[in-house]
Formats: C-alpha cells, structure tokens, sequence
C-alpha cells in the first residue's frame, strides 16, 4: 500500500468541500451517478471500436448500496473503471481547465464560496460534503488486478492492488455522523436516495437500481413532448451535459423528420463557460444516435465561435461507429449543422426582442465569442451582425444594435462609423474623432482585440459600408467645404511639401485635414494601413 499526497490545488478544493457551507448537498450524489453514466458511455463506446474486448456489455447499469448499520453509501458501475494510473492522475489532481481561475478567484474572496462552487461544478469531491471517508474501488478492463483507493479528504490518500475487482468502479462514502452539526439528512434512507436520483438523475440513459428496482425513468428529455418536460427537468440535464450550475438561460428544441431524422435540445448559458477564451476550450454538443451517446464536444454539429452552445443533438440514421472523419464528410450532418446554427442566431435574436436585460447580460458573457463568427463564418455574416451589440457615442452606459445606429443616421450619412482602440476612454480622446463630434455624427467604439479583425472582412451592414473613423479620408465635407480646403491646400502647398520632407522618415504624407477641431495635427493610418492597436498585437505575437 502507498500513501500518496494530494496534489496542492485539489488538497484546496478537498478543504472547500469538507467545510463547506454549500446549502444543497443532496448534488453530490448526482455527482457520483453522473461519473458513472460516463464511465458506461465510454464502456460503450470502447466496445464498439474494439470487438475483440472481453467484457460484457449485456447488461451495462448502476447501483446504489445503503448500509444504515454502518452507515455507508456506496455508488457502483460495471462501466469503463480506471487504471492505476488514471486514479493518481483523475482523482489525486485536478486537470480541469479553469481551476487555477475558480481558486484565484476564491482567494479575491469577491464572491461567496457557494456561489463559487456553483459556477464551478464539483465532481467526485463533493463526496466529501457528506462523507469523512470515502473508498474508490475500481478495474479498467483490460488491467489484470484492480485498485483501490482510499481517504479522509485530508492532504494524502492510499492507494493499493487489489486482485478480485469487479469490473468498474464503486464508490463507497462512510458518512459523517448524523449529529454531526451540519444536520445532514439520512443518505442510508432509500426514500431519500429515491427521491435525489429522481430529482436530478432522471434523464440518466443507463438503470440505476436501488434495492433491485429501477429508480430512474431513463427517458431522454429530447425525444419527449416538449409541453410534458418542466424547466427543472431541463435545468437538471443541462447541468449534467455542462458541468455548470446554473440553469440555462435558454433552451432550443428542434425537431427534423424524413430523409435524415434527428432532435436537438440546444441550451443558452447564463454566464461564460469557464474554458471559453482557452486554448483548449471545448465545444459543447454532443452526438448521439437513437438515444445512444456517440461523442462529447462534436465539432462537426457546431463552429467554434458558438462553442458556448451546450447540448444533444440525436440522429437516427447514423451508424453507432460513425467516426470524426465520416462525419466530416457527411453531406447530411453539413446540412444538419447549418439549421442548428441558424436556429441558434434566431433564437439569440428573439431573446434580444423578447428579454433585452437577459440579451444584454448573455452579449456581456459571450459576445466577443460570437464575433468570431464575422470572420469565419460567411454564409451567416448578417445574422450575426444583426445579433451583435456595440458601445458607441450614442450612449455612455448601454450598447446599440447595428439597427439602431442606422435608424439614427444623419441625412446624407452614407457610412457605419467606428473607432477600434484599447479602451473607450482612449478613443474617446482620440483626434480622429473630432471631426465627427463636430458633424454630430454617431461613432462605434470597438474595444475587443476580435473587433480590429473583423472590421476588415466585413463590408457593411443593410447596405451601409463600415468606415474606419482613423483611415484614410474620411468624407465629411460638403462641396463647398471642399473647394474651400483645395483653395487652402494650395496656398499652404510649400509648407506641407516642406514638413514632409522633415518628416520623410515617419510618415508618408503630409495632408491638411478638416477632421480636427481643437487638435493642431493628428497622425492618420492609410486605408489599407493596419491599425496601431493590431500593429501591437502582431508584435506581440512576435510577427
Ligand atoms: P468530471 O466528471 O467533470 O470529469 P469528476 O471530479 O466528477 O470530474 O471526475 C474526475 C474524473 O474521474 C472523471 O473525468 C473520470 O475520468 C474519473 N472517474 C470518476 N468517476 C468514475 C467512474 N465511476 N468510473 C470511471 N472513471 C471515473
Ligand atoms: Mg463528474
């Protein structure tokens, strides 16, 4: 037997699990079941891949054990197991993409833990919200003995061979003693148990049995009638695909029959995945094929700038081996992925009708992801930009719709305005815009780094070109102006010939300008110029 120590960050969450004040506790057996769904998934899955695997796959399920003598609860599949290896690496570490922001964001100490641990969703720690001991036992099925793995959440575990595993993986939590000041309900109690599996466990594919009786409905959420499933029945489902605990902020059901049948249940989230801006962020759709769970994080049935979409999408005529690269190819799932992107914008744009606050705080969240679809994706520029909020002159405190600004166009304004930068207040101070306060004229300030590339693929909205307040000429004058500068132009002709020339190796014009109101001078990009605040971002990415 080894005793090994918890690696520091998960010795951090242990500790916020053991003392925590987190009100609802009941989750953490949702926790234990939801882990041991996915073991069968990919018990499944192995199995499908591999044909000469010698497990049985007849009667993949979950069942849970309550000994109210010894007051233990014990959580077991015949699913996936793990190696040795996998229990040092998945249960003594914490790999999760954005633990190192939820800590840090634990030590601002801004927010309540539980409303932290909320956001973050606690996995197969939060046993130890209720338990103070807890023994994994587990097989992965190709290992010859199994491991078991014990302890008290306190800095170090055990971990030892074990020669008569069965296959997969049980969980045994020894429960705190029921006087223990957290008053926690009896978890040995099968009414209990019931009533937590069915509250948030229901939808769960696989039978979960209690006491040889199945204790979950099984039924898949999508392919029953939308009027018979409640918002909790969604908020639960939602919770178990996306690993976060809030309840979605919109739910997407979509239905095709014929040819190619298949139902998607797509949620809206109310805040920004964690891993959103990472490397390494994941999508969130998964596939499945006549209720059968095929693939997490499906690439082929979302584009990465929707990558904060999270949901199901079930096809009936796939096969079950169906791989990445067959769906690449496939004409029918091309076909399918552009009616969900299309149905997802729609439903952005009816929230932006129907719940302006709600748009508002979802556009907060995501909408520098969503951008991302203005370069990427061509076929659904406009109902992107038509979706898309930015700040501007208008209003110092709340965004406008590209709509809106075009509903507020002078008479005789041709152009969308706009000025990138670092910050509003930097373009607020900006020369450039002088001209245009002068003139009344209505200026977008685009401060995301996403913007500085997308203004320059994107022509126009409903007809009306975008112009960069800070390149090239911008058209302010009337023709009487005009012919007024050229006069002018000519009789300061000798002093700007002679300023470029002192100047010659910094710039490549002098021009006089009729932007300026109270600046003397400005220096200006050329239309095809790229922009100071790209110039530093290409610098910064050593180019
Ligand atoms: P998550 O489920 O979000 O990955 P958890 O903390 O719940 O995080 O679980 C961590 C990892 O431990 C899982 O990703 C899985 O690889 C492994 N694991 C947990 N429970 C089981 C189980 N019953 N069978 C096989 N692997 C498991
Ligand atoms: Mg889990």
């Amino acid at each position: 037997m080894e005793t090994l120590a918890f690696q520091s960050e998960a010795r951090q969450l242990l500790q916020l699990m053991i003392h925590s004040i987190y009100s609802n506790k009941d989750t953490f057996l949702r926790e234990l079941v939801s882990n041991a769904s996915d073991a069968l998934d990919k018990l499944r899955l192995e199995s499908f891949r591999d044909k000469d695997m010698k497990v049985d796959v007849d009667d993949l399920h979950i069942v849970i054990e309550s000994d109210p003598a010894e007051r233990t609860l014990t959580v077991r599949d015949n699913g996936i197991g793990m190696t040795r290896e996998d229990v040092v690496r998945l249960i003594g570490t914490i790999a999760k993409s954005g633990t190192a922001e939820f800590l840090r964001q634990l030590k601002d100490q801004q927010s309540s833990t539980s409303d932290l641990i909320g956001q973050f969703g606690i996995g197969f720690y939060s046993s130890f919200m209720v338990a103070d001991k807890v023994t994994l036992v587990t097989r992965f099925p190709h290992a010859e003995k199994g491991v078991r793995w014990e302890s008290t959440g306190e800095s170090t575990y055990t971990i030892e061979d074990v020669d008569d595993a069965p296959q997969g993986t049980s969980v045994t939590l020894h429960l705190k003693p029921s006087d223990d000041e957290d008053r926690l309900p009896d978890y040995t109690e099968p009414a209990k148990i019931r009533e937590i599996v069915k509250r948030y466990s229901d939808f769960i594919t696989w039978p979960v049995r209690l006491g040889g009786e199945e204790i979950n409905s099984r039924k898949a959420l999508w392919a029953r009638p939308a009027s018979e499933v409640t918002e909790e029945e969604y908020s639960e489902f939602y919770r178990h695909i996306s690993h976060d605990w809030n309840a979605p902020l919109e739910t997407i059901r979509m239905q095709a029959e014929g040819t190619f049948e298949y139902q998607a249940l797509l949620f809206l989230p109310t805040q920004a995945p964690m891993d959103l801006f990472m490397r390494d962020g994941k999508r969130g759709v998964q596939l499945y094929v006549k209720r059968v769970f095929i693939m997490d994080d499906c690439a082929e049935l979302m584009p990465e700038y929707l990558r904060f979409v999270k949901g199901v999408v079930d096809a009936a005529d796939l096969s079950l081996n169906v791989s990445r690269e067959i769906l690449q190819q496939d004409r029918q799932i091309q076909l399918m992925r552009r009616r969900l992107v299309k149905k997802v914008l729609s439903s952005i744009k009816s929230l932006q009708s129907s719940r302006p606050d709600d748009y508002a705080k979802f556009w907060s969240e995501v909408g520098a992801a969503l951008k991302e679809g203005l370069l990427s994706d061509h076929d659904n520029r406009d109902a992107i930009l038509e979706v898309c909020s930015f700040a501007s002159t208008h209003s110092e405190d709340s965004l406008t719709t590209l709509a809106d600004y075009v509903s507020r166009m002078k008479e005789g304004q041709e152009h969308i305005y706009f000025m990138t930068g670092d910050s509003r207040t930097a373009v607020e101070h900006s020369p450039h815009m002088e001209a245009l306060r002068a003139k009344g004229f209505e200026v977008l300030i685009l401060t995301d780094p996403i913007d500085e590339m997308w203004v320059d693929a994107v022509p126009a909205f409903d007809g009306k070109p975008f112009q960069s307040v800070a390149k090239g000429q911008v058209d302010l004058e009337t023709e009487e102006e005009k012919s007024a500068n050229e006069a002018k132009a000519a009789e300061f002709g000798d002093l700007l010939t002679w300023m470029a020339s002192q100047l010659e190796e910094n710039v490549k014009e002098v021009r006089l300008s009729s932007r300026l109101t109270t600046s003397p001078a400005c220096v200006v990009g050329d239309a095809h110029d790229i922009t100071p605040t790209l110039e530093k971002m290409y610098k910064a990415m050593g180019q």
